[in-house]
């Protein structure tokens, strides 16, 4: 039994479009603690979103598994995905005006999730005023969206989505319109709200300065996870100059974070970017399973004097059981 709020095991998604089939995630597998705050960094197009729609309970996956707080994403009829889209989850998009409707004032813009789920007026206004309070805007409660600023208009997305208490909150590029010390500012709201009301959060963010913060980076490339990054908890003891670390990925110091490539279940890895560029691999490796690593090298390598690094490296194969 994993105590994951999400797990994803082998979660694909396909999306067709006339007659041609664009695989947008491709076997992904992802787990997140409660309480955890993760970024997902990749390039445009890696799938980022399509994760998160479906974490949100906006789409559902071609196959694989998807669980979020007990639910299963990949077997909820109609009902139950509305209840959890309005109790389960938060999600706050990139345009703002997707977030908050203009006609109404950002008091009522909070009340508007509590309004649909029938939650009683005198409490949607004390949920409205804690969350104004909290997000630092309670003197602004009568005034529309767009007599504050873009960075404002981002925190009341957040109290939006937060109205009816979810457990966790989705955030695709919250920041991705403001100037970084905005950014920097909404980060810090989101790195609050998960520290002090231990709310789980997926932020999908483009900034490494912005990724830096939070508790786990995942890198997703062409529709699977291949790198992680956290936060090393001790300095780090010095490298040896003949080895480099992979911390090309998300580019955060590694002396304050340790970047690693994530194995999945049957194996599947995805070499660093920098690793294929600067070792010609030409699609195939020999692999060295030593007692406590295993090493790749490019075909025909072997043969011509084989491993320069550590002596025991050519150790016997050992047969599996
Ligand atoms: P990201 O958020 O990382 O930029 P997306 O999840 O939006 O990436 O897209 C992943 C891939 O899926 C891209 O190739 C994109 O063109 C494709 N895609 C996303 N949404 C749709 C859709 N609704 N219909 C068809 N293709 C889509
Ligand atoms: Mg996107």
């Amino acid at each position: 039994m994993t105590s994951a709020v999400i797990v994803c095991e082998n979660l694909v998604k396909i999306y067709k479009v006339a007659d041609l089939e664009v695989v947008a995630l491709q076997g992904l597998d992802l787990e997140v603690q409660p309480g955890e705050m993760l970024a997902l960094v990749g390039v445009s197009g890696s799938g980022k979103t399509t994760l998160l729609n479906i974490l949100g309970g906006l789409d559902s996956p071609s196959a694989g598994r998807c669980l979020v707080a007990g639910y299963d994403l990949a077997r909820m009829n109609e009902r139950q995905r509305l209840f959890y889209r309005r109790f389960v989850v938060g999600h706050v998009w990139q345009q703002s005006g997707r977030n908050v409707l203009p006609e109404l004032s950002l008091q009522e813009n909070i009340e508007l999730p509590q309004l649909l789920s029938g939650v009683a007026r005198r409490e949607r206004l004390r949920r409205a005023r804690e969350l104004l309070h909290l997000i630092g805007l309670e003197t602004a409660a009568q005034r529309l969206p767009a007599q504050i600023s873009g960075g404002e208009q981002q925190r009341v997305a957040i109290a939006v989505a937060l109205a009816n208490r979810p457990q966790v909150l989705l955030a695709d590029e919250p920041t991705g319109e403001l100037d970084s010390q905005t950014a920097g500012e909404i980060l810090q709201l989101l790195r609050c709200l998960n520290q002090e009301l231990g709310l789980t959060i997926v932020l999908v963010t483009h900034d490494p300065a912005l990724a830096a913060n939070v508790d786990r980076v995942i890198a997703i490339r062409d529709g699977r996870t291949s790198t992680e990054t956290v936060r090393r908890e001790a300095p780090l003891p010095s490298i040896p100059s003949h080895l480099s670390t992979a911390s090309a990925v998300i580019a955060l110091p590694s002396k304050t974070h340790r970047e690693s490539v994530l194995i999945d279940r049957v194996g599947r890895l995805q070499l660093p970017k920098e690793a294929l560029e600067r070792i010609p691999f030409h699609g195939r490796a020999e692999v060295v399973i030593a007692s406590d690593h295993v090493e790749l090298w490019p075909v025909g390598s072997l043969l011509n004097g084989g491993p320069a690094v550590g002596a025991n490296s050519c150790e016997p194969r050992e047969e599996q059981p």
